[in-house]
């Protein structure tokens, strides 16, 4: 099964995407992730993705495509995989589609996780993550145990900079402009799902799994 998660940042389409990767037994492919641990290990990629990223800005095709594309065509990818954060732009879905036309595959579904620009605005103030493992939670929706500490590796929690209520504004505009029209182009193609994104996450997760199929 291979799916794409649809939503603006911070609609939980990371959380979900987790989930499934779970239920389902394959990879969760998160781009945010990929570049987040470059900027950690100090590589080119990271140094450039960083620019980007710290202004809400998406990092250009170019830097994004390949990756992806090489990420997929691995072999934990055969059983299926769980994209999230790509594609965010139409040129981005079509090199994927493109790619994988040509060993005769594609993408099964979309799933757009929907959730107003003013609840995400608010969620977003709330969500911390680990400077160590990268994990996140959510200051009154998924607490740690201990404030301000990791519940997996005991390492701090700090509001990450694309997370700044002045950065997720602007992130909100790009993925308006840049990111939904993939909901279009999807749906054009008879994948897209639509899933109500503002209700609790495991009913979130209830409602992605009747589409998708037990
Ligand atoms: P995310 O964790 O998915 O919200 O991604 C964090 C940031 O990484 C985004 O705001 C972008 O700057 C960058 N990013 C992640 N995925 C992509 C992508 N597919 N294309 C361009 N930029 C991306």
């Amino acid at each position: 099964m291979k799916i794409i998660m649809l939503g603006a940042p911070g609609a939980g389409k990371g959380t979900q995407a987790k989930l499934l990767a779970e239920k389902y037994q394959i990879p969760h492919i998160s781009t945010g992730d990929i570049f987040r641990a470059n900027i950690k290990q100090g590589t080119e990629l990271g140094k450039k993705a960083k620019e980007y990223m710290d202004q809400g800005l998406l990092v250009p095709d170019e830097l994004v495509v390949d990756l992806v594309v090489d990420r997929v065509a691995q072999d934990d990818c055969a059983g299926g995989y769980i994209l999230d954060g790509f594609p965010r732009t139409i040129p981005q879905a079509e090199a994927l589609d493109a790619a994988l036309e040509r060993s005769g595959e594609q993408i099964d579904r979309a799933v757009d996780v929907e959730v107003a620009d003013e609840h995400i605005v608010s969620r977003m103030a709330g969500r911390r993550a680990c400077v160590g493992c990268g994990a996140t939670y959510h200051i009154q929706h998924n607490p740690t145990k201990e404030e301000g500490i990791c519940d997996h590796c005991g390492e701090t929690l700090i509001l990450r900079d694309d997370d700044q209520p002045e950065t997720v504004r602007k992130r909100l505009d790009v993925y308006h402009e840049q990111t939904q029209p993939l909901i279009d182009y999807y749906r054009a193609q008879g994948k897209l799902a639509e899933v109500d994104g503002a209700v609790p996450m495991d009913e979130v997760f209830d409602a992605i799994v009747r589409i998708l199929g037990e």
